[in-house]
């Protein structure tokens, strides 16, 4: 479905025959540049304004909007036309603005302890409705006098499961926001194929790759499409992603009580780097709880433990700092469907 942040320039220029040259900047800007919605584009005769609006409409109807108690946290719940739901977050930090968009419905990846991954894959995101959570989490950031600069592919979804659409709208946030390369990081369970496409790619954009274990036995179990695609290929993907973008390679690495935190981890991890000449940054985050999955996130002076030795073993490592937990908005809670009220109401299996 063509919504209104789906045509690229080209395609407006097309939607804009008949009207005067100057028209596509004045649409362009005022979506991208202005983050007006058509209805606001004050510098355009009302009758284009309102063609606009009825032939582009918006994808994202908002069903929740949630702000975190110190108020530096917001987490959207967005219902689109098919009724499938989908978060945003957007988090404001003293020093940046990021926003943590979703690439798909659902997944198919079926990580257990991840929400989304319990609640199964509906459909892919569309260039539209990417975007559209983008523009709508900058012009959020702007009424707080603040610019957003940062996007994360790490809300809902495997982004290199549906990489067209993810790099279209990557292209978007380039071409149209200005968003740098260097502040646009996409995360992926570890999708091959992907990693390869993105070297291909012109834009250099940040590799995350979530790792939560340096041994294929226990990362077949914590993140099953890795009996697809081993570490040890994995490794070569990422390496020749560095070697072609020099761009920063991060792991991602949920720290599950008792699973992956022990100190054989720790050495796990250090030895794959060292045997792959990997200069990733690991970012340690304590397990978040969700309804699906017994195990718990380790404890914070585990974590700490976790990190230091990390770091004793010359692996470059931080412990990333856990938004949005009251809003149910940190990392793998987002699992638009599985409102409280629902599931209170559920029958018992
Ligand atoms: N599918 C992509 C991006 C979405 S998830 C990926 O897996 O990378 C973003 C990050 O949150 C991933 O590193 C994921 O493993 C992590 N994550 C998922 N569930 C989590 C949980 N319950 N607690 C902490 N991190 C979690």
């Amino acid at each position: 479905m063509t919504t209104l942040y789906t045509p690229t320039r080209e395609e407006f220029a097309e939607l804009l025959t008949g009207e005067p040259r100057y028209r596509l900047d004045q649409v362009w800007s005022g979506l991208y540049t202005q983050l007006a919605a058509p209805a606001d584009i004050s510098n355009m005769p009302k009758a284009l304004r309102e063609r606009l609006a009825a032939e582009l409409p918006t994808s994202l109807t908002q069903v929740v909007r949630k702000v975190s108690d110190d108020g530096d946290t917001v987490k959207y719940l967005w219902e689109l036309h098919d009724g499938s739901r989908i978060e945003t977050v957007l988090m404001v930090y003293p020093d940046r603005v990021t926003v943590c968009v979703s690439s798909q419905a659902g997944c198919a990846m079926a990580c257990g302890f991840c929400a989304t991954g319990q609640a199964g894959f509906t459909r892919h995101l569309t260039v539209g409705e990417i975007v559209e959570q983008v523009v709508v989490a900058a012009r959020d950031a702007r009424a707080m006098d603040r610019r957003l600069a940062n996007v994360v592919f790490m809300g809902m979804g495997e982004p290199m499961a549906n990489e067209a659409a993810v790099w279209g709208s990557v292209e978007r946030l380039h071409g149209a926001i200005g968003l740098s390369a260097r502040h646009i990081t996409i995360s992926t369970v570890g999708l091959i194929p992907g990693i390869r496409k993105l070297i291909e790619r012109q834009l250099p954009v940040n590799l995350a790759v979530s790792l939560h274990a340096a041994n294929d036995e226990l990362r077949d179990e914590l993140v099953p499409i890795n009996k697809r695609y081993p570490l040890s290929a994995l490794m070569e993907a990422c390496s020749d992603y560095l070697a072609a973008k020099g761009r920063r390679l991060s792991f991602e690495w949920a720290l599950i009580r008792g699973v992956n935190d022990r100190d054989s981890d720790a050495r796990e991890l250090a030895h794959l780097c060292r045997r792959f000449d990997l200069p990733a940054h690991v970012n340690l985050i304590p397990l978040n709880p969700t309804p699906g999955y017994p195990t718990v996130g380790s404890s914070k002076a585990r974590v700490a433990e976790f990190h230091s030795l990390l770091v004793d073993l010359g692996v470059n490592a931080t412990v990333r700092r856990n938004r949005g937990t009251d809003i149910d908005a940190a990392c793998g809670q987002l699992a638009a469907g599985q409102p409280v009220t629902l599931r209170a109401t559920r029958p018992q299996a």
